[in-house]
């Protein structure tokens, strides 16, 4: 019944009749929150409302004529998503698992602030936590980036929680370093070739042209991050997993294989967006997954099996399980 309703409203704004202004209530522009303009957030926010608008009633004689406009802004990264969402200034965002994890539990950087009614939507790629250090820094281990420029990332990215996580199991602080800048990750690749930084930290999808920029481009190197202290991270986490990147598979100058822990890249929304407006965009990814595939290489292994359940600790949103079930897949 209600999306009946929900598409009429949408005709109506299709025709351009008089009730044009007052049939559009805000959710049906829906935001994405994604992260900095050369990371992958950017791409999957952009990629969903690509498949969304493609489904929408403009230019369509025949099939799906919903009414959604979709937008996916640039932002600060995943506890900044979580917070927006939270506060209903976006209703959706790309999020580190760990990060929907603690949201929802308020745990680690949120608690006293649970998010109860955040809800998973789909996983989308893996995400290894990447430690980048330049070519003349010395840097070959955790334990060298004492006393080194580090640029632990901006406040409400993803990195900068787990980089903080990882500094706290580690028994080190901001202090250790001769200096933590608070670069994001737009900006971080050219402090490091510059040699304004000495490592950088990303937690990004493979493969990405700010990483590619930093060890094709200025001879920098990946440092392994697979010492007891991460193996009891993710022994402990359910969100945590190791991940491997090749040598010169993705970066043609990466010399050895990369070691480290990582999370999933996820797609969230809120309990307080309805569950018509997440049927469609969730019909949208997944009626055009072939289409969404080709959009970015990290993109390429998505399986709807597992995006519909790894790195997943929120209850999935109602309008999902909704098309989920209606797929079988539940
Ligand atoms: N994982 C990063 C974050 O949570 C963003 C990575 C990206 O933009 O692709 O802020």
């Amino acid at each position: 019944m209600l999306i009946i309703s929900f598409f009429k409203k949408a005709s109506v704004v299709a025709l351009g009749l008089p009730l044009l202004c007052s049939s559009l209530s805000a959710a049906e522009f829906i935001s994405i929150g994604t992260g900095g303009p050369t990371g992958v957030y950017f791409v999957v926010g952009n990629s969903v409302c690509r498949m969304v608008h493609k489904e929408a009633a403009e230019g369509r004689k025949s099939g799906r004529k919903h009414g959604l406009r979709c937008a996916a802004p640039s932002t600060g990264g995943s506890n900044y998503n979580i917070g927006q969402i939270k506060e209903g200034e976006l209703q959706f965002g790309v999020a580190q698992s760990d990060w929907q994890y603690h949201a929802v539990n308020g745990s680690s950087k949120w608690e006293g602030k649970k998010f109860g009614d955040l809800r998973a939507v789909f996983s989308v790629h893996p995400e290894p936590f990447q430690l980048i250090a330049s070519s003349s820094s010395g840097i070959n281990s955790w334990e060298d980036l004492k006393g080194k420029v580090v640029n632990i990332g901006n406040p409400g990215s993803g990195q900068r929680g787990t980089m903080e996580v990882l500094m706290k199991a580690k028994g080190m602080s901001v202090s250790d370093f001769k200096q933590a800048t608070e670069l994001t990750s737009s900006e971080q690749v050219g402090a490091l070739c510059d040699g304004k930084v000495d490592a950088i930290a990303y937690t990004v999808g493979v493969p990405n042209g700010a990483i590619g920029q930093a060890i094709d481009g200025c001879g920098a190197h990946f440092v392994n991050l697979n010492s007891n202290v991460e193996k009891k991270l993710v022994n402990e986490n359910p969100f945590y997993a190791f991940a491997n990147i090749p040598a010169g598979t993705f970066y043609k100058e990466q010399k050895n294989d990369a070691v480290t822990f990582g999370v999933m890249a996820t797609f969230v929304s809120s309990a307080d967006v309805s569950a018509e407006i997440v049927y469609e965009v969730v019909r949208a990814v997944f009626e055009n997954l072939d289409d969404f595939k080709k959009l970015h290489p990290a993109f390429t292994n998505l399986d709807p099996k597992q995006m519909i359940t790894n790195g997943l600790s929120a209850p999935l949103h109602e309008g999902a399980i909704n098309y989920y079930k209606e797929q079988g897949w539940m």
